[in-house]
């Protein structure tokens, strides 16, 4: 059977990874967090007080990432220089930092690159914020996401409150806000929609609704490619 490449991109906390989670489920696919190795580097850029891009460039090349299943829930899980790292990677601590560090060219063409020997195969479900536009440009579907600021602060706020985050609502949505301004003004790889993207909106679309909806779509994607094989 024909295997495509699917690319989700959007702002954050639009629902990316459920998404592609649901998706790759159903299909058979491998599911990978792109945002989880932004995160990653970042979180080793926190612990080694590598902040500054000059002291980053020269550590690069001791950051291996990889991503594990857990055979406890069967997730597929990120590991900076062998340690699971799934849960630090989530602090605000990290998400207030990322968006600084994955605007440096230098760590973009090394995650580029992995990300693109990871999709090699096809068979892969990749989220992140250039995923259609620069990672994999000739996916065959590619999912462009979005909903209001107010909707993805609220459910980033839930979803650290039930970890035991203490944060308020207020600090969320001043950080989703920064990290979608800096993400899609940067100047290399900015958040946009690829031109061949299909955009959901899902500020009113339950889960179930969207999974449904794109689920059908990349099936009859995958029968057109069956029939029509490059
Ligand atoms: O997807 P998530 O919100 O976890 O991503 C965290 C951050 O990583 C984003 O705000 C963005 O700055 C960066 N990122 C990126 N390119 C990607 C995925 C994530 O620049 N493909």
């Amino acid at each position: 059977m024909q295997k495509i490449n699917i690319a989700i991109d959007g702002y954050s906390s639009t629902g990316k990874s459920t998404l592609a989670r649901q998706l790759a489920a159903a299909l058979g696919y491998v599911y990978i967090d792109s945002g989880a190795m932004y995160r990653a580097v970042t979180l080793y850029a926190l612990q080694h007080d590598l902040l500054e891009p000059e002291k980053l460039l020269g550590k690069l090349a001791s950051i291996e990432l990889r991503f594990d299943l857990n055979p406890e829930n069967h997730k597929s899980e990120i590991h900076l220089n062998g340690k699971n790292v799934e849960k630090q990677i989530r602090s605000l601590e990290v998400s207030r930092k990322v968006s600084e560090i994955s605007a440096i060219a230098e760590v973009r063409h090394k995650l580029v690159a992995l990300q693109r020997s990871m999709g090699k195969e096809k068979g892969v479900v990749m989220d992140g914020r250039d995923i259609g536009t620069v990672v994999f440009p000739d996916a065959d579907l590619k999912i462009f996401m979005t909903a209001s600021p107010e909707i993805r602060a609220n459910r980033r706020y839930k979803e650290l409150l039930e970890k035991g985050d203490s944060v308020s609502y207020e600090a969320v949505l001043q950080n989703v806000r920064h990290r979608d301004n800096l993400d899609s003004t940067r100047e290399m790889s900015p958040l946009k929609k690829a031109d061949d993207a299909i955009e959901v909106d899902n500020s009113d679309m339950s889960l179930k609704e969207q999974f449904e909806r794109i689920h059908a779509h990349a099936l009859r994607v995958i029968a057109q490619k069956e029939k029509a094989p490059s």
